[in-house]
């Protein structure tokens, strides 16, 4: 139903506690993300535009709990979720604030996240194919040549080629390394992708074709799209 959103935050918070060492006391909190709300429904792009520093990056890694939220709600309704994986008897089963382990890994097959710096967001021992296809391994698809299929298949669809799967990142431009993140993004076929300010680390000359092949892929894979951008 259109009406329901795939993502509800709500009054979101996210403090970090400053000044104060060791023996003293906490002398205050640095409020980076203090109260936002919105929604995504499906198949729907929401932008989130702010200036440097104002908390755009922490609401990011809140709602996919790579930090605990200080405070609020994330409601995901992703879909299929196996029942079964639920590993609590709260009243907000949806609410990822408050997941397990097993929810959170779940949940984690569905949302991805690419990341401005695309230099970290890789092993530099691991090749750009193995790279895609560790995800599918992790969430046990045991079959190497299974997998191998998959990759190529997504790196020819993210503008790479097939042979570019045996090349290790320094061996990439950075917007090869984006057009990478992508593929890694999407070999779980996720419904939801956040794009941390996915293109302000690109040279000028390649951006709007990093944006516009987002563009396409959120066609192709039928994604909803949170982008954080500093620039309108
Ligand atoms: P943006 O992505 O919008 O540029 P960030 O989310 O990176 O902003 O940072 C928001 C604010 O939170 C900044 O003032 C930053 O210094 C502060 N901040 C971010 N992470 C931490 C942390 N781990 N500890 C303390 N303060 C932090
Ligand atoms: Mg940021």
């Amino acid at each position: 139903m259109r009406d329901t959103p795939l993502l509800s935050v709500r009054d979101l918070k996210k403090h970090y506690p400053i000044g104060g060492g060791l023996f003293s006391r906490e002398s205050g909190v640095a409020r980076a993300v203090d109260g936002i709300s919105f929604d995504i429904h499906p198949g729907e792009t929401l932008g989130l535009v702010g200036e440097s520093g104002c908390g755009k990056s922490t609401a990011a890694r809140s709602i996919v709990r790579l930090e605990e939220p200080t405070d609020g709600e994330v409601i995901f309704n992703g879909g299929d979720r196996d029942p079964a994986v639920s590993d609590d008897d709260d009243t907000h089963p949806n609410d990822i604030t408050r997941f397990g382990r097993r929810e959170l890994n779940s949940f984690r097959r569905e949302v991805q996240m690419i990341f401005q710096d695309p230099s970290s967001s890789f092993d530099p021992r691991m090749t750009a194919g193995d790279a895609v296809a560790e995800p599918l391994f992790v969430h046990g698809m045991a079959d190497e040549e299974q997998r191998r299929t998959i990759v190529e298949d997504l790196l020819e669809r993210v503008g790479l080629s097939a042979a570019d799967r045996d090349k290790y990142p320094h061996e990439l431009s950075g917007g090869q390394k984006q057009r990478l993140a992508l593929a890694r993004a999407l070999v779980l076929n996720p419904e939801l992708v956040i794009a941390d300010e996915p293109v302000s680390a690109l040279d000028v000359s390649i951006q709007a074709e990093v944006l516009s092949l987002i563009d396409d892929l959120q066609t192709e894979f039928d994604l909803s799209l949170l982008f954080i951008s500093h620039d309108i």
